[in-house]
């Protein structure tokens, strides 16, 4: 197996590639790998968005290897909190990066002009991109997929609107229906003024000719698809949380006003699923196909033809442009999400800037002039609509500041006690309980992945459990995580890639570390990345949790500010903080 990066710069124009063993070797891949080559890349206190902000990209040693592999990670400067930008995206691209040979990518500088970097296999292109810059990043993928054709394995990311006006929180498409959507790569591929990157491969990857190789994959195999691990994914998909969450008060309605929506079986994955789902599809090497695509039919004019559009959801975009802004029907959360995709927003952050802003409208902290007359109210969609596209081209001071996600404009009109942030990023679709809210602001990337704090919640629930014992199971997540996402696997898959089928999985690619390695791997890594984090100036002890997580009932009822300030006083204390 190659394990090499290649390093791209945009200001020279040069590419070149440096065989990183002993990386590969101490690191594992994915976000092992991408933290210390951020880390190398990446001086202290660069502007997010200045050349010397490097972006990166990893596969791990199983990607393309194992079913589910099938993530990819992106390390670079957030320009939205101004510290660690981690996303992971799936689609294509690990193939495409596995087929063509490269287990990191690192882009460095600044293009002088709109460019797009295209790979093949070894051979590395910028291209002239002036003529899609400006162009919307579903259209943009279209274009360059005919432009780019050839043999091969292959991945189209690119960027929209948002990404081109530097927004802190656009994303990068992926593909079909996948991003990079958090913390902002959109801004910094626009920076760089790189539009988009396609890469194909045509390289054949060798699986080992193992009896044991086989037989870990078949063991793997059968658990994806013969056991109930991964139905849930497939059926109805993430979106089936919406009704159980409701059911149990922590589905965050019109800016975390409440928890349980009165229409939220209008959205929910159910109703969706009967009378939207048009089909279902997988990134590359998944047999499970979890990425549910609705049907939203629209009139081009009254009386006149329809139009069909496919559009994908799944429970976090249902909660941020649905229940979070009062959405009831099923066409105003498609169209929406379709907006955010056209601009290439994120729309986890995209949804939260616009519940805080209907709330301050709402409570006269802004005026009909600052929001040039759209009208911020719940459920009113087609004002929605023209404030996403308001944001992204900031047409004045406020539009400006929702721009810049939704601390700036709290700071600047008033109402920080509902600005739902934790660590500087928008928060996930739970209101479970306190483990959500430290597991967010303590994690990596201030994201709902980190470490599951709302399903622990959902456990505390079920069964009593002490705060210390919460901030033990946020710990034993963070670190374990940091496994399994430098193998860069499918979180969905967590269940069956247990610490036995990791081992032996390795193992079969000739990569023998043990479970308790493994262990101290994990530590490793979250220590790096807290690394580049406190480098960067994030300072845990001074993270701000919004009052309205206090004021609002949660799954296991009202949260006492007492007992997160106690979690992450316990945090800090379990980490010898
Ligand atoms: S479960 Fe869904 S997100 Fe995960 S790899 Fe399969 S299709 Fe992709």
């Amino acid at each position: 197996m190659l394990r090499r990066v290649l390093y791209i710069d945009l200001t020279t124009g040069e590419s070149w590639f440096e065989q990183r063993d002993g990386l590969f070797e101490e690191w594992l891949g994915g976000t092992g790998v991408a933290t210390q080559l951020l880390l190398e890349e990446c001086p202290p206190g660069a502007d997010p968005l200045s050349p010397q902000a490097p972006i990166i990209f990893s596969i791990g040693p199983l990607s393309a290897m194992y079913p589910v592999m099938t993530k990819t990670v992106a390390q670079f400067k957030s320009p939205l909190t101004g510290e660690l930008g981690e996303s992971y995206a799936g689609g294509r691209l690990a193939m495409a990066m596995r087929f063509a040979g490269h287990e990191s990518i690192v882009i460095r500088g600044r293009a002088q002009r709109p460019s797009y970097i295209s790979i093949r296999d070894d051979e590395v292109k910028i291209r002239d991109a002036t003529s899609v810059w400006g162009i919307n990043a579903m259209r943009t993928g279209v274009i360059l997929r005919d432009r780019e054709k050839g043999v091969g394995r292959r991945s189209i990311i690119r960027i929209g609107p948002a990404g081109e006006n530097l927004i802190p929180y656009a994303g990068v498409v992926v593909d079909t229906y996948r991003h990079f959507g958090r913390l902002g790569l959109g801004a910094a591929f626009g920076s760089k003024n790189l539009k988009a990157l396609v890469i194909s491969g045509t390289e054949d990857v060798a699986v080992p000719e193992s009896r044991r190789y086989r037989e870990v994959y078949n063991r793997i195999y059968n658990m994806v698809v013969q056991t109930d691990a991964m139905d849930k994914y497939h059926d109805i998909g993430t979106p089936i949380n919406i009704n159980v969450l409701n059911q149990l008060k922590g589905l965050p309605t019109r800016n975390f006003q409440s928890t349980s929506f009165s229409e939220a079986e209008n959205i929910s994955g159910e109703t969706l699923a009967d009378h939207y789902l048009i089909r279902r599809v997988s990134c590359a090497h998944c047999p499970i196909g979890c990425i549910h695509i609705g049907m939203l039919k629209t009139a081009f004019t009254e009386h006149h033809e329809f139009e069909v559009r496919k559009v994908s959801y799944d429970f976090e975009l249902i909660y941020s442009l649905g229940s979070n802004l009062g959405v009831k029907t099923p066409e105003g959360l498609l169209e929406l999400i379709e907006s955010c995709e056209r601009w290439g927003l994120d729309a986890i952050s995209a949804g939260v800037v616009l519940g805080w802003a209907t709330e301050a409208y709402e409570r006269d902290l802004i005026t009909p002039q600052e929001t040039l007359g759209v009208p911020l109210q719940w459920n009113n969609v087609k004002g929605y609509i023209k404030a996403l596209e308001n944001i992204v081209k900031r047409p004045n001071d406020f539009y400006s500041a929702l721009a810049r996600g939704v601390d700036y404009p709290s700071q600047k009109y008033g109402g920080q006690d509902f600005a739902m942030s934790l660590g500087g990023n928008e928060v996930a679709g739970y209101h479970t309980g306190p483990a959500s809210i430290v597991g967010q602001t303590v994690g990596v990337r201030h994201s709902h992945l980190d470490n599951a704090g709302y399903s622990i919640d959902q456990k505390a629930a079920k069964k009593q459990l002490a705060p210390s014992a919460m901030v033990d199971q946020i710990i034993k997540e963070d670190d374990s995580r940091g496994v399994f996402n430098s193998l860069v696997g499918c979180l969905f898959a967590r269940g069956v890639y247990n610490e036995e089928n990791i081992v032996d999985a390795l193992a079969s690619v000739g990569i023998n570390k043990t479970r308790e390695e493994l262990d101290v791997l994990g530590r490793r890594i979250f220590q790096e990345k807290y690394r580049f984090k406190v480098r960067e100036g994030f300072d845990l002890a001074r993270q701000r949790v919004p009052r309205r997580f206090y004021e609002t009932v949660s799954t296991l009822g009202m949260v006492d500010p007492e007992t997160v300030e106690e979690m992450l006083r316990l945090y800090r204390q379990r980490r010898g903080w």
